[in-house]
């Protein structure tokens, strides 16, 4: 064979080569920190650990985590408020000689866990004290940093221990919007789909195929999600993970992150802190969905039944701040292209978010 034949063959065969990080055991279900040993037991992740919680789901959660591992390990607890860069130093200085680490909390202890374990090398076990977006299982990391929030590469959890009972008593809001964050996949898949065509952008065919079914499984279950439902929280919890496993699948947050995204970030960038990021999203995702050309009301209807905000009204934002988000969508991660990147005009931007209230 000759040097450029080998050459044209080991670009097509080798550069198909993938590393996959998943997470190993996943367990969800009623009361299932008793399997916390077993977990631990199972990955063989040694005798002492760094518990990261805050302080309301230390009480709510993490004491308990404590409790149930107490016996034959030390765990060491550590509170994270908040997630800045000096808090993560701060909690890799107490991890130096733990074996690994376990986060207890929303997305902040969560995400502090996980860059921790990334940057230390070592182990972690996601305990997820409310299902309100796909962080729990994935392996991007979001920290607040001068001028809006950077995403960094982690690694997945390597368990997922949620325990349904105490995800169920978290506000509903938060469930709502973790629901949001799973239907914005729809859309993020159509963009996945449009930079391909266009920009040549590699597709992976079972990333998209798993994150586009599990919204559409979320869609066909959202009569059942209601407030303080366990059911909800199992049924949102799981597609959660599901949704993090797409995103291991393709060695990036593509399948479950585009153009509604984009806004998303945009939108916490002009107003910090009035929505959740799935709330975000899924306002994103109705206007992306009509950009595609696919069915928004569908969306928006089933936004509205899960009971997640679906005009930018709804989370306490006008509408020219919403015009504003959506002009700049394109310009964050500018390397993602994604339908906001087709030419949208002003005067679109502004009836698209009119498009929002109509009946
Ligand atoms: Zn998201």
């Amino acid at each position: 064979m000759s040097a450029d034949a080998i050459k044209l063959l080991k670009e097509k065969v080798f550069d198909k080569s993938r590393w996959m990080q998943l997470p190993r055991d996943v367990v969800i279900g009623h009361d299932v920190f008793q399997q916390l040993p077993s977990v631990c037991d199972d990955l063989k992740l040694g005798k002492k650990a760094l518990l990261i919680s805050g302080k309301s789901t230390m009480e709510l959660a993490g004491n308990r985590v404590r409790e149930v591992l107490l016996s034959n390990r030390s765990i060491v607890p550590f509170f994270a408020e908040e997630i800045s860069l000096p808090l993560i130093k701060k909690a890799e200085m107490a991890a130096a000689d733990a074996d690994f680490l376990i986060g207890v909390g929303g997305g902040r202890v969560i995400d502090t866990a996980k860059i921790v374990s990334y940057n230390l090398d070592r182990p972690f076990i996601s305990v997820p004290t409310a299902a309100s977006h796909d962080g729990i299982a994935s392996a991007r990391a979001s920290v607040a940093v001068e001028g809006g929030h950077s995403s960094l590469q982690a690694h997945p959890p390597l368990a997922i221990v949620a325990d349904t009972a105490i995800i169920a008593r978290a506000p509903h809001r938060l469930l709502a919007a973790g629901c949001a964050d799973v239907i914005s996949n729809y859309t993020a898949i159509l963009d996945w789909e449009l930079a391909h065509r266009v920009k040549g952008e590699q597709v992976s065919e079972y990333a998209a195929a798993l994150s586009k079914m599990t919204a559409e499984i979320l869609v066909k279950n959202a009569p059942l999600i209601k407030p303080s439902s366990e059911e909800s929280a199992w049924i949102v919890t799981k597609a959660l993970v599901s949704s993090g496993v797409a995103m291991s699948i393709a060695g990036s947050s593509r399948p479950a992150s585009g153009g509604e995204h984009k806004f998303s970030h945009a939108l916490e960038r002009l107003a910090p802190g009035k929505a959740l990021h799935g709330e975000s999203c899924g306002i994103g995702t109705i206007i992306s969905m009509y950009l595609h050309g696919g069915d928004w009301k569908g969306i928006r209807a089933s936004l509205k039944s899960i009971g997640a905000p679906v005009t930018p009204k709804d989370v306490g934002i006008d509408d020219a701040t919403a015009v504003e988000a959506l002009l700049m969508a394109k310009d964050i991660r500018p390397e993602r292209f994604t339908i906001f990147d087709m030419g949208l005009t002003r005067e679109s931007a502004e009836n698209l978010v009119q498009m929002l209230y109509m009946e």
